[in-house]
């Protein structure tokens, strides 16, 4: 994809043009089938290979138990290997929050960030959740992992650091689906018995990578055992893909990332609403059929003196009336990053705005940083491995 208007800057390259090898983390069901035809396996095989993938996240071909080892010998032999992306650096913050550098398809790192207790109060990250009350000190009693689609990104908000890096490429689906793996093996989180969260929110826009975005988001829900009302991505309003979504028999929860009341404001944050306003944003989004209880988020980047006024809330309460379906609002004080020509607001702004909202209705919540200091918050991923003061932590040469 080329640049448009500047707002969609550089080169996409597909992750399908790096070097892969011969991997088998990230196929479907029916793609192991083809891969491996060559062995004649019986669906019954196909179907052990895929539990050892996505159940159990074997990291080797030996760790393949249910079959025999001829056959795990004559499939190594053949060049196959499992493939699972791989923690190759971790950053941990004081709160608890993790981030990752995770070995993509080809020299390059991909971020993913681990959240214990999540990234903000249950009603926000789970429809269907009821409330597990406080957690174990030093334990966790549910978390959210923050995944990222891309490598660097194309849309160019200016709040946000990873904008800083351009695109450099689309991630595959395996590389998508194995940051959640590669996480989950760390923690020795089992999907159905612990309480996870995902959220499509890291670098990169999914709705550019729409494809293996949501071939990701089936392996994750059919193979992984992850209901899809645990997981959230977001959108900068990329109508098209939007209404592609609106499409997808499974599909996680819908968040926009709106950061303005009105266009000209959000032209100047988000030049991308030159391409997309907010009207057309919000006529795609009502092409998405809500289940029972759910509601579209709003995400709103506040930025002192720039969105964060009475009269920006007065507008965005308009807005989402006018909008006329179930939605909520998540407020994020801006986090810094350097050279970022943004000021944070203070505390007291951000509850007025919210109390502004509420008042006249709508739900409003302010998601609280996580991992500032070691840059793993919202808008703060662009691969920074200076870590002053940052905790880090080598796993691998
Ligand atoms: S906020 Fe999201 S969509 Fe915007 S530049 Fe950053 S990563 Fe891309």
């Amino acid at each position: 994809m080329t640049s448009s208007g500047g707002e969609l800057r550089t080169t996409i390259l597909d992750a399908g043009e790096a070097p892969q090898g011969k991997r088998l983390f990230g196929l479907s069901n029916e793609q192991l089938t083809d891969t491996l035809r060559e062995f004649s396996l019986p669906p019954y095989r196909i179907r052990q290979l895929g539990d050892a993938l996505y159940r159990q996240r074997v990291r080797t071909l030996d760790g393949i138990t249910t079959w025999p080892r001829d056959l795990r010998e004559r499939v190594a032999r053949a060049g196959f290997q499992i493939g699972m992306p791989e923690i190759v650096q971790t950053f941990r913050s004081v709160d608890g929050t993790e981030r990752y550098l995770i070995a993509g398809d080809d020299a390059q790192t991909v971020e993913t960030v681990w959240m214990p207790e999540g990234d903000d109060s249950p009603q926000e990250t789970d429809f269907s959740a009821d409330d597990d009350g406080p957690a174990e000190p030093g334990a966790w009693s549910r978390a959210t992992i923050c995944v990222s689609s891309q490598i660097g990104c194309a849309v160019n908000c200016q709040f946000c650091l990873t904008a800083r890096l351009g695109i450099i490429r689309n991630l595959s689906a395996g590389e998508i689906a194995g940051q959640v793996a590669a996480v989950l093996n760390r923690h020795g989180v089992e999907p159905g018995r612990d309480r996870i969260n995902l959220v499509f929110m890291g670098m990169g826009e999914p709705f550019l990578n729409f494809d293996p975005f949501i071939a990701a988001v089936r392996l994750l829900v059919s193979e992984m055992g992850i209901p899809e009302s645990r997981m959230t991505v977001s959108t900068s309003g990329i109508v098209p893909g939007i209404l592609r979504f609106a499409q997808e028999p499974v599909r996680p929860r819908l968040a926009i990332s709106l950061n303005a009341s009105n266009n000209p404001v959000r032209e100047t944050v988000m030049p991308i609403t030159r391409k997309w306003d907010i009207d057309q944003i919000i006529d795609a989004v009502r092409k998405v059929p809500l289940r029972a209880r759910e509601r579209v988020t709003f995400e709103y980047v506040l930025l002192g003196g720039v969105n964060d006024q009475p009269q920006h809330a007065d507008q965005l309460v308009k807005l989402i009336r006018r909008a006329n379906f179930p939605a909520k609002v998540n407020l994020i004080a801006w986090n810094p990053g350097p050279d970022v020509p943004f000021t944070t607001p203070c505390p007291e702004e951000v509850a007025a705005f919210q109390q502004r909202l509420r008042e006249q209705g709508i739900p409003a919540f302010v998601r609280r940083p996580r991992g500032r200091d070691i840059y793993a918050a919202c808008g703060q991923l662009k691969k920074t491995v200076s870590s002053e003061p940052l905790v880090e932590i080598r796993e691998r040469a």
